[in-house]
């Protein structure tokens, strides 16, 4: 998630709540994280239930979930179906215990399924490729193990789970009163999916669109293509949805989707401004991406010198993702020499 507007305070736990006949928020905890908690929704299928993701692997998260169905009179093996948005840890890690003791099958979207074994599986050969990338983009040495190791605590959070089916997006998926269509909507992730109900007027949107903060976008060293263009190409896609509410992975449920998309677009354009403001004309005083996060403003109550590694590293790679868009535009130079990647304003001879 972005930093710009996350609140860093403990927050108790929502309420669980039906919110449409046979559609319920389940809210877990994500201790230790400045989110508070992720949303997972069980939905009320023919066959048992359907739950759209589902917390990451720790006890507290599997015994609210387990409190959650208790409460309603459903048991782990009524759970048939498991369909999740992304797989980042507070979405997905949770999955391989719940494939365990449910009789669910599990789908995400294939480009999901490519980042498993590099993101969980293998994670030391990644880390290593991050510690060097970071170099590449500026990062002095003795902040490079901060920054690298930032998020190796969410690895004991993953249980890793294949999935059952692969979705590609344009697929309905059918469940009790409703029938999901799933959208791909790329940008927070490359295989993001958000679930969509023409009939109920009802879109799940997964971390794509959240209520009151921005979904982190970045460029990681694995990344391939343009992020953050995938998301407002996506953001512009789903916010033409006649959505009446929308469920996001984390905060309330609301209305008012095409304000929202309108806001986060807005929001993008205004950190393209500020990088663009941070650049000069010509290479002699070119920034690399640290040196440019290190300068932007990260929240209205937080510093640079406030940030932890792991919130650093997000810095970075959500500013790789603004001046990358920028140098696929035009609008920005970059060069790399000397084993360092830097950004500059190209020369207006007029
Ligand atoms: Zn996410
Ligand atoms: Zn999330």
């Amino acid at each position: 998630m972005t930093l710009d507007t996350a609140t860093f305070e403990a927050r108790a736990l929502p309420e669980r709540a039906e919110l449409l006949p046979g559609v319920w928020r389940l809210p877990l905890p994500l201790k230790d994280s400045p989110l508070g908690h992720v949303n997972t929704y069980l939905v009320r299928a023919d066959d048992g239930y359907l739950l759209v993701d589902c917390g990451w692997d720790t006890a507290d998260t599997l015994k609210a979930l387990e409190g959650h169905l208790r409460a309603l009179d459903i048991r782990f093996g009524d759970v048939r179906h498991l369909v999740v948005t992304h797989i980042h840890p507070d979405h997905y890690g949770l999955a391989g215990r719940l494939r365990e003791i449910t009789t669910a099958d599990l789908s995400f979207h294939r480009l999901e399924r490519l980042y498993i074994e590099s993101r969980y599986a293998n994670a030391d050969e990644l880390l290593e490729e991050m510690r060097e990338w970071l170099r590449l983009n500026g990062t002095p040495q003795a902040e490079l193990d901060q920054l690298s190791r930032g998020s190796t605590g969410m690895l004991s959070r993953v249980q890793i789970a294949y999935p059952d089916t692969t979705l590609d997006g344009g697929e309905e998926i059918p469940c009790g009163r409703f029938a999901f269509k799933v959208i791909w909507t790329p940008g927070h992730s490359a295989g993001h999916i958000c679930l969509y109900d023409a009939r109920h007027k009802v879109l799940l949107s997964g971390d794509h669109v959240l209520p009151r903060i921005t979904p982190s976008v970045g460029l990681h060293v694995r990344t391939t293509g343009n992020p953050l263009a995938d998301f407002l190409d996506s953001l512009k896609l789903i916010g033409r949805f006649e959505a009446e509410l929308v469920l996001p992975g984390h905060g309330d449920p609301f209305r008012g989707l095409p304000e929202r998309t309108a806001a986060l677009i807005a929001h993008h354009q205004q950190r393209l401004d500020e990088i663009l403001a941070l650049l000069t004309p010509g290479s002699d005083q070119a920034r690399t991406a640290f040196d440019i996060a290190r300068s932007m403003r990260w929240s209205s109550r937080r510093n640079w010198d406030d940030l932890g590694g792991f919130e650093r590293r997000m810095a970075v790679t959500e500013t790789l993702a603004h001046v990358e868009l920028l140098h696929s535009r035009g609008t920005v130079e970059k060069h790399c020499g000397e084993g360092i990647v830097t950004y500059y304003l190209p020369l207006n001879d007029g």
